[in-house]
């Protein structure tokens, strides 16, 4: 069911979408209150009237997408105040589709971790129990479609950071293939990883905003040309006859967690249900060693490439800035102070991978292994139209289990298998399908790079299928 023509419907007038856009900010205050989802709520009323779907449609936008005259912070103290003089191109089409922003989003600092806790402005809490993380890094995008705020949010996705959240929160979470949509106005974190992504309630929904979103933009130099598919015209395409595969080696684990083995229990019983409809879905295996480089080679190259882009985060030019005798002291004293744990090790990590004597070692053999990795899906997505996985193992974790910023952990492949999607560039969504203790958990869908339409299709199908009711969070 699609939240953003259900609302459409009632737009009818500039009077009923001013309404709506007050409305839904008292809500998104409400959502602030409990969960912590927004860093600014918008309250200027700014809105350009079109013909498109999402004409006076609120959304929520992560604060790492520059929005002119908008506070900008990517969750970090380092950039606490900043204010961009430019649009991201997301942003400018959205605005030109009549879409109304309502607010910027919490993610975990400059868009590293998973947890959602550490962004400047605190913890998210999941809007499904407030014991319990969201996932990150779009924590605030995730909980305010959970939380019913907006019909969807504009996230970014590195490794899996748009479709854990959405996963742990019970929506929907698509990054479509690497190029799809413009990154102009992103802050960087791993360029060679990084994906605009869409939360929403819907396959629909993600859909009709890739619809938008999509298309060449001279501004990115990773910008593909346009496909001149409306993915919404091709989602109720017939599915039978596709054909789907699940990786063996990642869905054999060895666990104590009555949680994970529910999840795995569950999601042979969907494998059931999928082939009844006709859709073909086969066991294959993989290479074990490969899968097991997957985490780190991904902290290999999203370091090395993130401390590289962060390099002018330094107080010199613009940012918060701590003053010493010289430009190295203040430099020093900047970061210092100014990034989280998580932040610092990861820069150091990045600043030791990229020294010349380790690279050959630590950064082209992770590229090496990401290239391998790459192959052997192609030549799966040669013979089949998707792999299909629970997004990931267990639920949502409490706030005083372990960060999952480490580099084991007992589900590893389980919960690190999305950055396959990011490895390759290609699309991936998950979409809710079951619970396990009463917490929602979601299926990962990923086809080959370029099969955008594919996808939503296959997902919309699932969706279907699945019929999942989550209820409603209210805020
Ligand atoms: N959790 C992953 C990380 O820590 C992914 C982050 C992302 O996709 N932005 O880097």
């Amino acid at each position: 069911m699609s939240k953003i023509i259900e609302l459409r419907e009632k737009l009818n007038s500039e009077d009923d979408i001013k309404n709506l856009f007050n409305e839904t900010i008292e809500k998104a205050k409400e959502c602030n209150n409990k969960y912590n989802a927004f860093v600014t709520i918008t309250d200027e009323y700014n809105h350009i009237d079109s013909d498109s779907f999402l004409n006076g449609i609120p959304y929520s936008l992560k604060d790492n997408f520059s929005t002119e005259g908008i506070l900008t912070t990517g969750s970090s103290n380092l950039l606490k105040n900043y204010v961009p003089v430019f649009d991201s191109t997301v942003y400018e089409k959205l605005k030109n589709a009549g879409a109304v922003l309502i607010g910027k989003t919490v993610l975990d600092e400059l868009a590293m971790g998973g947890t959602g806790t550490t962004g400047n402005t605190g913890i998210v809490k999941n809007p499904c129990d407030i014991n319990r993380m969201i996932g990150g890094s779009s924590s605030g995008s995730a909980a305010s479609v959970a939380a019913g705020v907006v019909p969807f949010s504009i996230g970014s996705d590195t490794g899996d950071s748009v479709r854990k959240p959405a996963s742990y929160s019970g929506i929907v979470g698509f990054k479509p293939t690497y190029g799809r949509i413009s990154r102009y106005g992103l802050f960087n974190f791993a360029s060679s990883l990084d994906h605009v992504g869409i939360l929403s309630k819907s396959v629909m929904d993600a859909a009709i905003v890739t619809d938008i979103l999509k298309g060449y933009d001279s501004k990115d130099m990773t910008s593909l040309k346009d496909d001149g598919i409306k993915y919404v015209n091709e989602i109720n395409n017939d599915i039978t006859g596709k054909k789907l595969f699940y990786i063996k080696e990642i869905i054999d684990v060895n666990t104590d967690s009555e949680e994970v083995k529910e999840n795995i229990r569950l999601f042979h019983e969907l494998i059931d249900k999928i082939k009844s409809i006709g859709v073909f879905v086969e066991e294959v295996s993989f290479d074990k060693s490969l899968l097991n480089a997957i985490q780190g080679s991904y902290y290999s190259i999203s370091c090395a490439e993130a401390t590289s882009n962060n390099s002018n985060l330094t107080g010199l030019p613009f940012g918060e800035r701590v003053e010493g005798k010289d430009y190295k002291e203040i430099m020093l004293r900047t970061r210092t102070d100014g990034f989280s744990e998580l932040i610092k090790r990861r820069f150091v990590l990045g600043s030791y991978i990229l020294k010349r004597e380790n690279q050959e070692k630590l950064y082209l053999n992770a590229l090496r292994v990401r290239r391998l990795i790459v192959e052997k899906m192609n030549e799966l997505f040669n013979k089949y139209d998707g792999l299909i996985l629970p997004s990931t193992g267990g639920i949502a974790p409490l706030f005083n289990s372990n960060s999952s910023d480490k580099l084991s952990n007992e589900y590893l492949l389980l919960e690190s298998h999305m950055i396959i999607g990011n490895f390759g560039g290609y699309p991936s969504i998950s979409i809710p399908y079951a619970k396990v203790n009463s917490m929602p958990v979601g299926i990962t869908l990923t086809c080959g790079a370029m099969k955008d339409a594919l996808t939503l299709n296959i997902a919309n199908k699932l969706e279907e299928l699945i019929k999942y009711d989550g209820g409603e969070y209210h805020v």
